[in-house]
């Protein structure tokens, strides 16, 4: 079984770094005129973050304009993390321990962040992000429009790669903490564990069709026993 973990809010938190680095970074690079105000982040991919950023600043948001607002970015990033309030999500480190030591679980992200930036806020939070064997990031959408329901493809190719065989969706689990991670795992045949962890309510997680709304990811026995009994 293939356990797939969105990043922000569900893993960790930067307390907004991410965000303040993404901001600054725009306004280095595209001056006061730049806005990042009105947008929504939450579950959403980083690529489609900044274009909206772009289009309500009046930038046209050609790929060599966002290569250069990514890269500023990441080079924003380490400072705002620096600043403190970063730390896992309670019963994070034991969960991921406890999937590790079962043995029947491949570990791996499923995140809108791109992966310099992703790794370096998992990092951040004392989290190696080695310890995920299958990752999919925000710019790895196949197809335009880019969207996070194409990501469980692409996690899904790479764990079939690893297997030697095509990946079962039924033995595909994403855990995250917004309609948008209930709503990718949905689409594609996958489970879903919702956490309510971040700014979306455990009401609206049901509501969106998670397989599982929880408050927290502190009762580990739980999870695993969830995850054992998709197997
Ligand atoms: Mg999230």
């Amino acid at each position: 079984m293939l356990v797939l973990f969105d990043i922000d809010l569900t893993l960790i938190t930067t307390g907004g770094a991410g965000i303040r680095a993404m901001t600054r970074a725009g306004e280095r690079l595209f001056g006061p005129g730049f806005r990042a105000d009105g947008i929504s982040y939450a579950g959403r991919l980083d690529p489609l973050i900044m274009r909206d950023m772009l289009a309500q600043s009046g930038v046209e948001a050609g790929d060599a304009t966002l290569a250069r607002f990514r890269a500023e970015y990441a080079a924003e990033l380490p400072t705002e993390l620096a600043r403190g309030g970063c730390r896992a999500l309670p019963g994070v480190g034991t969960l991921l321990s406890s999937v590790e030591r079962a043995g029947c679980f491949t570990m791996g992200l499923l995140t809108g962040n791109f992966a310099e930036t992703g790794q370096a806020k998992l990092r951040a939070c004392a989290i190696d992000p080695e310890r995920f064997a299958v990752r999919a990031w925000g710019d790895e959408s196949p197809r335009r429009p880019e969207s996070r329901d194409q990501l469980p493809e692409v996690a899904m190719a790479r764990h079939g790669a690893r297997l030697g065989r095509a990946a079962d969706p039924r033995h595909v689990v994403i855990i995250g903490d917004t309609e948008h991670d209930v709503r990718c795992a949905r689409v594609n045949g996958c489970r879903s564990i919702a956490v309510a962890t971040g700014r979306t309510s455990e009401a609206d997680l049901a509501r969106a069709g998670a397989d599982v709304v929880l408050t927290d990811l502190s009762d580990t026995d739980r999870i695993v026993g969830l995850l054992r009994s998709w197997t």
